[in-house]
């Protein structure tokens, strides 16, 4: 076993696996080469903010006038890199200005956890990646809702080939169970959020074996993808503010579904402008911290 999970004050916080052979090998073990040769799994949170972004328009409040960085939230989104392909869950509002901020340059997949405007408003910057695929219908993986909400917002981009050079194409697909692709495998399971459901994603890297499980804008999280999640080495939790919500779960909702699930690290997302960065991390329970715009992990 040449990995060790971190301990808890363990530095750098977001490493969640460390080496734990004789030192000092780093570049001459195979982690090293992996890591070298950009085969380690990474998550790039492009975004962590709820759906009216941090700061919010029009208030004053101690977070959204902050200076600190992680206090500024754009809409939840996440880039997944998984042995070389790129998965990009969700388009914010912002996705074509998190993608310049984070050097997003390649797009492999596209999945739609669901059709809310936060998720989903950002689609048509999509096209750029349909152009550097050769002008080609990219495939959207989603739900029934989504599908219906894509038809809806963006009708001129259901096409094979967009319709005119550098304008956006989709082809909708079912999210089935379970995606398999040589690099590895996307798990997918329904959690209720509201009156819809939202795409719950579990990624394995198949040369790796590293997990990663990303279960954003919740009510909550059933036995089945509680399930789903184990062995992940980290878990992405929908945790908007210390209030309820009817159909988030809350911090102290969000912090019950870590400790069911396990992980040895738990982040919390769709943060409101409520929850400051510093103040609430010190108040988490051991293993949750709060995501923040820029946050990469590797896995
Ligand atoms: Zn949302
Ligand atoms: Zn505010
Ligand atoms: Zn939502």
């Amino acid at each position: 076993m040449i990995f060790r999970q971190c301990a808890p004050a363990d530095p750098p916080r977001n490493c969640i696996w460390r080496y734990a052979g004789p030192p000092p090998p780093f570049a001459f073990s195979f982690a090293g080469l992996l890591y070298f040769v950009g085969r380690i799994m990474e998550v790039i949170f492009l975004g962590t903010g709820t759906s009216q972004g941090v700061p919010m328009i029009a208030c004053d409040c101690a977070v959204c006038t902050s200076a600190d960085p992680r206090n500024r939230r754009t809409r939840a989104s996440i880039h997944v890199v998984m042995d070389g392909l790129h998965i990009q869950v969700d388009a914010s509002p912002e996705f074509r200005l998190q993608c310049l901020r984070e050097n997003v340059t390649q797009l492999d997949v596209f999945i739609l956890t669901h059709g809310h405007n936060d998720h989903i408003a950002g689609m048509d910057d999509l096209r750029r990646f349909c152009d550097l695929h050769g002008g080609t219908a990219l495939t959207v993986y989603t739900t029934g809702e989504g599908i219906s909400r894509v038809q809806a917002m963006f009708p001129y981009a259901i096409t094979e080939r967009p319709v005119s050079k550098g304008y956006a194409a989709f082809k909708l697909v079912d999210m089935p169970p379970v995606l398999e692709f040589p690099q590895g495998t996307i798990h997918s399971t329904l959690l209720p959020h509201g009156g819809i459901n939202t795409l719950g994603l579990v990624f394995t890297e198949k040369s790796s074996g590293r997990k990663f499980a990303y279960y954003s804008d919740c009510k909550q999280v059933p036995r089945e993808a509680v399930a789903l999640a184990q062995g992940a080495g980290v878990v992405v939790l929908d945790g908007l503010r210390e209030e309820p919500h009817p159909t988030h779960m809350n911090i102290a909702e969000a912090c019950v579904v870590a400790a069911e699930i396990g992980a040895p690290v738990s982040y919390l997302t769709h943060l409101t402008h409520r929850i400051g960065h510093e103040g609430w991390s010190a108040k988490l329970p051991h293993g949750v911290q709060l995501a923040y715009d820029g946050l990469r992990l590797k896995l």
